[in-house]
């Protein structure tokens, strides 16, 4: 399991995401220190969140390839309260919308030192453990 940064996010204990017939590879891989998305067969595109078919073309079974673990803040936000028990002693955190250099958008936390974020600063994976058996991708912000 990879190290995560000094000030990444404590496991949480009771907390699992669903790793179903499309994700379970990626968790898979998360658990290894990779972050997958998929690619499609027939035109190219990346995507991200994990589908049987391609989003643009809906050709049939993308295959999974290794992202850069490269992106930039597209938006963010901070979480200072949360209706959330499971997610109450984190708070605040930054909860932020990423693109990736290959062009997918998702959803993590930007962990570390985030003073003064902002929109479009270049961040990069990191890993964090979450609960007994997931890995969760998150990000930092790159040179800090
Ligand atoms: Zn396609």
């Amino acid at each position: 399991m990879p190290d995560a940064l000094p000030g990444a996010l404590p496991p949480a204990p009771g907390l699992s995401p669903l790793a179903d017939e499309f994700s379970r590879a990626y968790w898979d891989a998360a658990r290894d220190g990779t972050l997958l998305i998929q690619r499609c067969r027939s035109c190219g595109r990346c995507q991200f969140y994990p589908r049987g078919h391609c989003a643009a073309c809906f050709a049939p079974d993308p295959e999974w390839i290794p992202a850069s673990g490269h992106g930039r803040v597209h938006a963010c936000t901070v979480i200072r309260r949360t209706p959330n028990a499971e997610f109450a002693a984190d708070c605040p955190y930054v909860l932020a919308i990423i693109e990736l250099d290959e062009g997918p958008r998702l959803t993590a936390r930007i962990v570390g030192d985030v003073g003064d974020i902002a929109c479009d600063e270049p961040v990069h994976v990191v890993f964090t453990p979450a609960g007994e058996t997931f890995v969760l991708p998150n990000f930092a912000l790159d040179g800090r």
